[in-house]
């Protein structure tokens, strides 16, 4: 019997008859359409390795989410980053045959955080980590450079506030290997997330200070599928940035595929030439803002992208 059906057995076995029902039949309703293939998801699952210590699963949920399983290659330990859509993550979970033992949560919002409450009566004693009380099922609340072990990796939490004031990400390292960090809705590709709760001070700490100083080559696993519109936007604002450019056209045949394959992870390296939330220093992009500072400049591009549409 695998993981997820014994895990699954153990909370079928304490629930009344028709509540049991019903959730098998969401259950199985949701592994039939996952195992026909990637119809009915906005994109193709992915499988990526930094080898030889850390393995990638991107899974596609809802209408543009990403969640991320992370495992340990050494131990088969795993770690599922916003988990919203539960049967979807214990499918992988069983089809890779690890084991899972921890939640890593960005948010608080639905699309990230709305899949926990579930997940942990599936998956019972599991940890679940993350910087806000709003989070449901949160068993650790971390706060910046707290750390903790996945098997051999190492994962480090960087608080990063601005779209929700407890935004948390998450950086993983291993020896060697080319690190990787989990951003959520802070850093997308190409772009940022909203001001919800916060200031264009706090995303330019974030963005420059806090994300900006990791390695070139960290790999950048973001919340959503939201490239092309943000790169476009990258585009209006750098006309003449050919690495923009040459960007949306790789993105653009990532796109057509069918099913379309996801456009992350990017790198940091990759973010500082095509991402104008992260070039805020540079001339050009305070130009086209009318400023003459990176924070005023933070907060000119935010409210113009608030109100961009994309041309096609
Ligand atoms: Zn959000």
């Amino acid at each position: 019997m695998s993981w997820a059906e014994r895990a699954f057995g153990a909370v079928q076995s304490k629930l009344p008859l028709t509540v049991s029902q019903g959730i098998t039949a969401a259950y199985f309703k949701a592994q039939t359409a996952y195992k026909v293939g990637s119809r009915g998801t906005h994109s193709a699952s992915q499988s990526i390795s930094l080898l030889p210590a850390m393995k990638f699963k991107i899974l596609p949920a809802l209408t543009d989410n990403y969640m991320y399983l992370l495992v340990d290659d050494a131990t088969k330990e795993a770690a599922i980053v916003d988990p919203v859509a539960p049967e979807t993550v214990m499918d992988a979970v069983q089809a890779e045959g690890v084991s899972l033992t921890t939640f890593l949560t960005t948010h608080h919002h639905w699309d990230h955080a709305g899949g926990n409450k579930k997940m942990a009566e599936l998956a019972q004693g599991l940890r679940v980590l993350g910087g806000d009380d709003r989070i449901d099922a949160l068993t650790q609340k971390v706060g910046h450079g707290d750390e903790l072990t996945l098997g051999s990796l190492a994962i480090k939490c960087l608080f990063t506030p601005c779209h929700t004031t407890g935004h948390i990400c998450y950086y993983v390292t291993s020896g060697e290997n080319t690190p990787a960090v989990f951003t959520g809705d802070t850093l997308f590709l190409g772009g940022c997330g909203r001001f919800f709760e916060g200031t264009a001070d706090q995303m330019h700490k974030a963005l420059v200070e806090t994300l900006g100083v990791l390695p070139d080559e960290t790999k950048v696993f973001c919340g959503h599928e939201y490239s092309l519109q943000n790169l476009k936007y990258g585009r209006h604002v750098e006309p003449k940035n050919e690495v923009v450019q040459a960007k949306i056209a790789w993105c653009e045949e990532k796109r057509a595929l069918n099913p379309p394959e996801p456009t992350v992870p990017s790198t940091i390296g990759e973010e500082k030439q095509i991402n104008p939330f992260m070039r805020v220093n540079e001339p050009t992009v305070q130009t086209h803002a009318g400023k003459d500072t990176p924070i005023e400049t933070m907060a000119a591009l935010r409210a113009e992208k608030d109100n961009f549409k994309a041309p096609k």
